[in-house]
């Protein structure tokens, strides 16, 4: 029988009186088959499985949809349950953050390009909880998706500073039949819209093409990507290696293609692993 659980202190009693490894998979619910992927190999790997349900206030900028963000809290239990899920963890923001206290923030450079330049604070929060969430389940593995591409390596680079003894393991995006990655925000979209969105994923497809034609440099690349998301208002294109430093020219095993546009009012990411 799955628990529920709010409160970090009630999670940490209970994982006590359990043995063996440790799976655990953060989310902010709206739960999807890219969670579902995620929490899947976690029951696959571990004796004890964790999943959060947390919608982190300190990773949302003034102005954004922390407000309406969905939340789904039962078709939500629903899918942890049949996920054979043991620990649900739902907490109140209340008691996961004191006033005034410590927190971690993000690196200067790196927490501050691409997405950190569109949220700037934002990995600030995103590492925060991470590091709370961590220390609260201490799994042997949680479980990250490579959609998010730059808060995954933003948190594997987290663990290896702070000398934590998790192992972070990242998972492929799971996408539509037609190539739209799946993101809680994707229910923001009108039919139009999402039409429109179709040409994100579409633009890293034709960039994965290109590579394949031996075509690699990234001005080359982004070029073709713009054209493609035309008109859309697009936040950035980028060429990074897997530390995210920009790169001239891609290098295979060693690069990640990223977009960020906005269609309607609602900010879409996708990426492509090199
Ligand atoms: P979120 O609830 O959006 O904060 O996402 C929770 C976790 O699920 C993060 O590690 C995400 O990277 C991951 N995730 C979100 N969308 C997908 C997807 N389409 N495929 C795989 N993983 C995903």
């Amino acid at each position: 029988m799955m628990k529920i659980i709010q409160t970090p202190d009630a999670l940490k009693a209970a994982l006590q009186n359990e043995s063996g490894t440790v799976g655990f998979v953060p989310t902010m619910g709206a739960l999807h088959s890219g969670h579902r992927t995620l929490i899947e190999r976690s029951r696959r790997e571990n004796d004890v499985v964790v999943v959060s349900i947390f919608v982190n206030p300190t990773q949302f900028l003034e102005g954004e949809d922390l407000g309406s963000y969905p939340r789904r809290k039962e078709a939500d239990e629903k899918i942890c349950e049949l996920s054979k899920v043991d620990y649900l963890f739902y907490p109140e923001a209340a008691s996961m953050y004191a006033r005034d206290e410590a927190g971690i923030t993000a690196p200067d450079v790196r927490g501050y390009i691409l997405e950190g330049r569109s949220r700037p604070g934002h990995f600030d929060g995103v590492l925060t909880v991470v590091m709370k969430l961590l220390n609260i389940v201490n799994p042997t593995r949680a479980y990250f998706g490579k959609k998010d591409a730059q808060q995954l390596m933003l948190i594997s680079e987290m663990v290896r500073s702070f000398f934590m003894d998790v192992e972070i393991v990242a998972m492929d995006t799971v996408r539509e039949d037609d190539g739209l990655a799946l993101s809680s925000r994707n229910v923001y979209l009108s039919s139009e819209e999402r039409k429109e969105a179709l040409k994100i994923s579409f633009s890293l497809k034709r960039a994965g093409k290109l590579i394949m034609q031996n075509i690699k440099a990234s001005d080359r690349i982004m070029a073709e990507i713009h054209a493609i998301l035309e008109p859309l208002e697009v936040e950035y294109v980028a060429v990074v290696n897997r530390r995210f430093e920009p790169i001239e020219h891609v290098e295979i095993d060693n690069t990640i293609i990223l977009v960020e546009a906005v269609v309607g009012k609602t900010r879409l990411l996708d990426n492509i692993w090199i």
